[in-house]
Formats: structure tokens, sequence, C-alpha cells
């Protein structure tokens, strides 16, 4: 950047923790993070310190001064500083001393030396040759299933990806409702080992995150390795040849049968559209769809529309498609909780592009600092106080903090509208499902005069419409459901046939489970990403579990590599106990709470879903598999 007067417009777009974080590394001095400059810890903000705009000014012309230099010389004096310079940045950039313990699981995730426990570590090449014998099969090129190829790739260990759509991206394939983006910054929202310094909103839409998943594809050079628009519709364990017999069917019909070491589930929670059994649910002689499979041939202008769900889904297409549509019918059961996130739909300033590509080290502490106030910082808000005896539209006193906070900011956008608000601000605890980032444009677009909220339950779905319980029919041309997935069900469609000739879904019984989401007793060389237990609420990116989840599948392969075992199957008692363990858990949060429900719960009222722990102790549980929790099996020698 030659124009110094460009410089300071990106600068005044600058993450200012980042960029004194960036100072330090650049000129050596921890002087940089200094108590003055502190920030304020405000989570779900862009970035804003509280400190007085003359300070501001200050620090970015020392900044400035700084940056000039080093785009000169190209020095950087404190490439990877340590000890206690490194924890004062940590304590600096997250508003807050963060606990000792989180001490090494966040200098991991910073990765500021380039190297993290995420890599593969199969240096040794007899260990390489050995990898090299494996073969695996993955299930999905979405997010997972990709990071699960890039990671084998890095072992070296031989994999095929079998996929159903025609392309990779997964859930960001499928998904083409108007108005779908992802709601975790997308900062924080890409693989640690990928940033992509040029997302062009911090919550970028759909298309976007379908590019960036094929760029990654691209760049790893996976799509040799993947096999589209085939099904994996059995798995078969082999006792004797130690192998699983998968059997895959084309969508053109075509059925073959592979033989491999070891298979990985990376299909996702959210991929099977539930749509609700309700009374004359395929009688509606109108159009009728699912979010999941928006049907974009359907022209809503000037349509009668209902759409039924207020959940994450419609929550981003109601105000699209609202302007458009003649009248537009939202049939709602629970309102959503909303978090005031103001920048929802904003563009990243070009200046703080820039910055995230030049300034060294100012894109790691960008991510640092989202991933702590996003996070394990944002936490102890939803967390049920032991004897709560609060009101039971909360868990705790910092979740009724919390509450208050949202439900004011609700109240305010509709003051010129009363009559919406008993029924826009939930009576359930904030963090019992999934909340939503608002910006104003969801209770902007319930305020239309063309939009009707309706909160009667649905009793039928007849041929014009749909009748709720105060006996009205509501005529409509289109019906749209945005009644979310079947999440509870896992691997649903998927036979899987372990030891013994054990179905895996007879085991589970509708009750899915698994040790660390990841392994089940009796299905040895079986890994299952985003399984049971893995999914989290409010604090943060799916990515950061599926990284966790390969790093130890991976090594999970890498002992079976070292010691020649054939299979490594997980004890029925650590499985057990893990399991008891979870559910306890789940019961101290809002999620877990008995007046909630949700798809985070199963039929039998389980929190089958959600990881009810920090992500600081499933990086931990995850470093590698613990020897003890397994069984290894060798292969009987052939009688001579
Ligand atoms: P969802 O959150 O499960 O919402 C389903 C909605 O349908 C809820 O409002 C539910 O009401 C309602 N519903 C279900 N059956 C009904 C019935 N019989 N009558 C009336 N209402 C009924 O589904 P989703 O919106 O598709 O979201 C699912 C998950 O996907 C989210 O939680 C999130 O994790 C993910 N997601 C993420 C993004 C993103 O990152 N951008 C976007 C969309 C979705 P109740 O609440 O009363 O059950």
């Amino acid at each position: 950047m030659d124009d110094e007067a460009e410089l300071d417009r990106a600068l005044e777009s600058a993450h200012l923790p980042a960029l004194l974080a960036a100072m330090v590394h650049i000129t050596g001095d921890a002087g940089w993070v200094k108590s003055e400059w502190t920030p304020a810890y405000v989570p779900l903000s862009r970035g804003e310190t509280g400190l007085a705009p003359e300070v501001q000014a200050e620090i970015r012309a020392k900044a400035k001064t700084v940056i000039q230099a080093y785009l000169a010389d190209r020095v950087v004096k404190t490439p990877s500083p340590e000890g206690a310079t490194l924890r004062a940045m940590m304590d600096f950039v997250g508003g807050m001393p963060v606990p000792e313990e989180y001490a090494d699981f966040l200098t991991d995730e910073l990765a500021i030396s380039g190297k993290s426990s995420k890599d593969p570590q199969f240096e040794q090449p007899t260990l390489q040759a050995a990898a090299r014998k494996l073969k695996v099969l993955v299930i999905g090129a979405g997010m997972s299933g990709l990071l699960t190829g890039i990671r084998l790739s890095q072992a070296g260990v031989d994999f095929e990806i079998v996929e159903s759509n025609p392309d990779v991206g997964g859930t960001w394939l499928v998904n083409t409702y108007p108005g779908c983006r992802v709601d975790n910054s997308n900062h924080m929202y890409s693989y640690s080992f990928e940033p992509n310094h040029g997302w062009p909103q911090h919550f970028s839409p759909q298309p976007e995150l379908l590019k960036y998943f094929q760029g990654v594809a691209a760049k790893y050079d996976l799509k040799k390795r993947i096999r589209f628009e085939t099904r994996v519709e059995s798995l078969t364990w082999d006792e004797a040849g130690s192998v699983w017999r998968v059997a895959l069917k084309g969508n053109d019909g075509r059925a073959e049968t592979v033989e491999v070491n070891a298979v990985v589930t990376a299909v996702g929670q959210l991929n099977t559209p539930r749509i609700p059994q309700i009374e004359g649910v395929g009688t509606f002689e109108g159009r009728a769809f699912h979010s999941a499979e928006w049907r974009h041939d359907v022209d809503l202008t000037g349509k009668r529309v209902a759409v039924i769900g207020t959940g994450a889904s419609a929550y981003q297409f109601v105000p699209e498609i609202a302007p458009k549509v003649a009248t537009l019918k939202v049939f709602q059961r629970t309102p959503p909780w909303g978090l005031p996130v103001p920048h929802y739909h904003e563009d990243v300033p070009e200046g703080m592009k820039w910055l995230l590509d030049h300034v060294p080290y100012y894109d790691k502490w960008y991510r640092f600092w989202l991933f702590w106030t996003t996070t394990e910082g944002f936490l102890p808000m939803v967390k049920a106080d032991e004897g709560w005896n609060g009101p039971p539209t909360a868990v705790g006193a910092a979740n009724l903090e919390l509450r208050e906070m949202a439900a004011a900011a609700l109240a305010a956008q509709v003051t010129e509208r009363p009559d919406l608000l008993p029924n826009v601000v939930p009576t359930y605890p904030l963090g019992g499902k999934r909340a939503v980032l608002d910006n104003g444009v969801w209770l902007g677009a319930l305020k239309r005069p063309n939009v009707e909220l309706i909160t009667q339950a649905i009793v039928k779905v007849t041929p014009k419409g749909v009748v709720t319980a105060d006996g009205v029919e509501h005529e409509v041309d289109v019906l749209i459901y945005g009644t979310g997935f079947t999440a509870s069900k896992f691997l649903s469609g998927l036979k899987v046939t372990g030891r013994g000739g054990r179905e895996l879904h007879d085991v589970w019984a509708g009750d899915a489970r698994a040790y660390l989401g990841m392994t089940s007793p009796g299905f040895p060389n079986f890994f299952m990403i985003y399984g049971p237990n893995t999914n989290i609420v409010v604090n943060g990116s799916i990515i950061f579990f599926s990284e966790c989840s390969v790093r130890y599948i991976v090594g999970a392969l890498r002992l079976l590599a070292e010691t020649g075992a054939k299979a490594i199957e997980v004890k029925t008692a650590v499985h057990d106990d893990f399991n008891i363990r979870v559910d306890e858990a789940n019961k101290g949060w809002a999620w877990g709470s008995a007046g909630v429900s949700s798809w985070y719960k199963n039929e039998f009222g389980r929190v089958s879903q959600n990881w009810p722990f920090g992500l600081i102790d499933y990086w931990r549980a995850t470093l590698a598999p613990n020897w003890d929790d397994f069984v290894l099996t060798k292969q009987p020698e052939p009688v001579a």
C-alpha cells in the first residue's frame, strides 16, 4: 500500500486488539499490549474496545508507523512469543484474564508457529509405509468429509470419498433458500489452516461458503478422490478379513461393493428434511416444499404464501421473501431467541481485508478474539446455576441477565406494534434452542402489512391451505416448511452391521450414542464425525469440532499402523461411562432444561446432539486416542 491515505483508511477499520497483538510480533515489544489499552469484553460485537477516540487515534498513528516500516523491511522481530508475553497477549486480546488451563489449548488454536496438534503426525518412514497400506472410505464431501480427505492425504493414507450429490459442499451445496448465510463469524467458520481473508461479509451468504469449500477441494485436489452421485447403502464388518464391506449404489443404479479397512461417516446432522406429521400433509394442492429443497422454479411474486416454522432457516428466508409475496402467513409454535448482532449483514470493510492480508499475525489474533469471545467466554451465560430458584424463563443469574438484554432488544423493535410483543419474546431460557442473530430484519418482516404472525396451533393441512386450532382455514398458494431436520436420527438410511452381525440402528434403538461422538463398541474401525453429542448451541463453530474429531480419527489410524493391529474398537465400559457423564452434564445447561423441546433432544427426551462440556474438553479428549480406551485386535495367523 503506497498510498498513506489508504493505510489510514485501513486502520480505521482495524480490530484494535488484534492490531496491537500484531504490533508485538513485528516490533518484539510487549509494551503494545499495555493495561491502559485493554479492550472491553464485548461478545458478539464487531470488536468495539470501549477506548476513548483519542486513545484509538493514538494507537492507529503508532501502528501506522510500524506497518510502514514493516512494509519496507518485512522484518518481524518476534514471530513466536512465548511464556509470559504470549499469556499477556491472550489476556489482552480476550479482554479478560484467560484462565491458565486454557493456555495450551488456545496456543494450539492460535497456531502462530504455523504448526498445530491437528496436523497429522506420521513422520517416521515405517509409519508412513504402514499408513499407505490402509484404505479408508469417507462418506460425505461436505465440510467434514473434505477435511478428512485433506488430513488423510497429509498422513499418506489411501482413501476414497463417496458423495450422493453431484458436487462438494454438503449443507452449503444443498441449502440454497433465499437469505441462507452462515450464522457464525466467517473468520472463525473456516478451517483453522485455510483462512480466507476475502470473506465479503462477517457472516457471508451461502454461495460464498460453497465457493470456499469448492476452492479448498480444488486446492487439495480432492475431486479425483470423490465418487459423486453415489450412495453408501450398507456397511458390513467382515470379521475374518477385518475389513468393512461397503455396498455402493450410483444414482444411475449401478451397484458395487468395495472393501476398506476403516469407514468415516461425515454426513452431518441436518441433512434429512423433517416434514411434520400434521393431518392432511400431502393433500395441499398448491406448491409445497421444504426450506432445504427450495423450489427456485416456483415464483413467489404476488403469491399467498404460508411458512410453517420459525427456526434458523425460516428466520433467514422470511425477510427475503416477505417484500415480494402478496401475503405471508408465518405459523409459529415457539419464537426464536435473537441475539443482537447489528453487523450480521454487513460487508467486511476493504481496509479490514487488507490488514488481514498484509499485517502479519493480525489474522491469527482476530480469529483468536472471535474464538474466545464467542465460544468459551460466552458459555457461562447459558449455564444452569445449581439450585436456581429464579424465574423458569432462565436457568441461572448470568442467563437471566442475557435474557433481559436480548428481550429488551426485541421489545425495542416492536414499540409501534405492541400486539407482537408477547409473541416474539420467548418464554424458554436463552440457549434452550439455537439462538439466531438479530439485526432487525426478522421483526422488520413480521411488522410488514402483508405479513401475519400466527401463533394458533396448526391442526391440519387441507388442499387449500392450513387450518388452525381456532377453526380458521388459511388459504394460500404456496406452503413452505421451515420445519428443520430429523437430526436425532443419526445415519438414517445407512445400514451398518458390525461384529457378530449386530446392526447399529438396532443397538441404538432410536437413542444414538457414541464415545466422544465417534466410536461405538461392536463397530471396529468405524468412526463418525458430528456424531451423537458433538453439536454446540451457542459456543462457536462446528468446524472446530470436526477438526478435533479428524485429528482423533487419524490418531486411531496411526495406532493401527503403529501396532499392526487390524481392528480398533472402543471398550463398552468406556463408552457407557462417557455417556453417563454426558447425560448428567447436559442437564446443567439451558438446552438440557426440562421445559425446553428442540431438535437437540431425541424422542426419549435425551439430549442426543449436544456436547455438554467446554470446547477445551473436546480438544483435550481428542488430542489422541488413549490406548486404554480401546481393544486392538491382531488378525489371527493363518493355520499352517
Ligand atoms: P429448526 O430450528 O428445527 O426449526 C424448525 C421450526 O419448525 C421450529 O420453529 C419448530 O417449532 C417448527 N415446527 C416444527 N414442527 C412444527 C409443527 N408441527 N407445527 C408448527 N411448527 C413446527 O429447523 P431449521 O430452522 O431448519 O434449523 C435447524 C438447524 O440448522 C439450526 O438450529 C441450526 O443449527 C442450523 N441452521 C444453521 C443456519 C446457519 O448457520 N446459517 C441456518 C439455518 C439452519 P418449535 O421450535 O416449536 O419446535
